[in-house]
């Protein structure tokens, strides 16, 4: 098992740089998600802890010790490549054990650590069967199955539900999860779904133009995101912005959006005259026919549990997520509040979160 601290790391290719002094912690036993869009660096930086990458700058601490510029083979992490790269012509017991065979272990201490592997996979029954007749979800666990037997310090993996279909994807990562709280292996896993981070990860990091926006647990990310970028990335729909001019004041604890005042949990700093952006969570919205705040309801999306309104502001347009037993109408206008506490503020210019 592994801690693994990334502590100012850098990459580039050529001109190009990919991965921009990045910082963050994976402690010992957690399933960390590196999540962000195409091309953000996810990969890039997987393939420097794993060794596939030597950084241009920055280190690695494996457990303390700088594994910047140390080789992949002697870093002790396994990188679950793809998920199907399984030997065609051997067994499963064969698939599983060729790591070790291969490192010269002793035949009866691998027959022991794949008895093992098998028995948290739950694939004893099918130890001498061909993985060529194997259904899919099989040949995943013998592939899982050869990355644990070498029982490395920690585990990286690239996308590896990505080819699935929706269904089986959704099993597979609840499989990985248990397995992963069976075993507590530091686990790093690259995806560019919010979802799946949100599900999974204890921690996610994310990623945008090889730059780390934030880091923390999915409900610290999710309800204090750091930038604009954070919180339209995470959440679906993602977090509404209502953007406006008036300069934000010192000590206030309200802003005004289009002439009425609007409570906010907390005290500002001054923007200095700068555009700044009201961030609400489309659940954070209340439609109710009293508030001095109004809108247009523009669209509804009934959803079975809940319905997404659009409605057109005079900052903008905003989704609202609401009961399904609540009626409304195309063509309303409602009044609309916020649930203070959990309001966000922007210097939309910069993108940061304000106070
Ligand atoms: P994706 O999900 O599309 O793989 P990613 O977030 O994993 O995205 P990376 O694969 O890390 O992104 O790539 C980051 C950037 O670095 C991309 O613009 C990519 O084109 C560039 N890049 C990656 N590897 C190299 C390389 N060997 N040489 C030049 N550019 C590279």
């Amino acid at each position: 098992m592994a801690q693994i601290v990334i502590r100012n790391l850098r990459k580039e290719f050529g001109d190009f740089v990919a991965v921009r002094e990045s910082d963050f912690t994976i402690e010992d036993g957690e399933f960390f998600m590196l999540l962000g869009p195409s091309g953000c660096g996810k990969t890039t930086t997987l393939r420097m802890i794993a060794g596939l990458e030597l950084p241009t700058s920055g280190q690695i601490l494996l457990d303390g010790k700088d594994v910047a510029q140390v080789p992949a083979s002697a870093r002790d992490i396994a990188f679950v490549f793809q998920m199907f790269a399984l030997y065609p012509h051997m067994n499963v017991r064969r698939n599983i054990s060729y790591p070790l065979v291969s490192q010269g272990m002793p035949r009866a201490e691998v027959r022991r650590r794949v008895g093992e592997v098998a028995g948290i996979l739950g694939i004893e029954d099918i130890l001498d069967r061909p993985v060529g007749g194997l259904s899919s979800g099989d040949r995943q666990r013998v592939a899982l199955g050869r990355a644990i037997v070498r029982e490395p310090k920690a585990f990286l993996m690239d996308e590896p539900l990505g080819a699935l279909d929706a269904e089986f994807r959704e099993r597979m990562a609840e499989e990985l999860r248990a397995l992963h709280d069976r075993m507590g292996a530091t686990t790093v896993y690259v995806t560019h779904d919010q979802l799946e981070a949100m599900q999974m990860g204890d921690k996610i990091v994310v990623m945008n133009r090889g730059v780390v926006e934030q880091w923390g647990t999915p409900q610290d990310i999710y309800d204090f995101p750091a930038t604009m970028f954070v919180a339209d990335f995470i959440g679906s729909p993602p977090m509404n912005f209502l953007r406006f001019d008036e300069r934000v004041a010192l000590g206030a604890r309200a802003v005004r959006l289009s002439g009425v005042e609007v409570p906010v949990p907390q005290v500002l700093e001054a923007t200095s005259g700068a555009r700044a952006a009201l961030g609400v969570r489309p659940e954070h919205v209340r439609l109710n026919d009293d508030g001095a705040y109004r809108g247009e309801v523009v669209a509804v999306e009934y959803l079975g549990t809940t319905q997404i309104v659009t409605l057109d502001t005079p900052n903008g347009d905003l989704k609202a997520r609401i009961a399904s037993s609540d009626v409304v109408k195309v063509g309303e206008r409602v009044g609309l509040s916020f649930v203070t506490q959990t309001l966000s503020l922007f210097d939309a210019e910069t993108g940061r979160a304000l106070a």
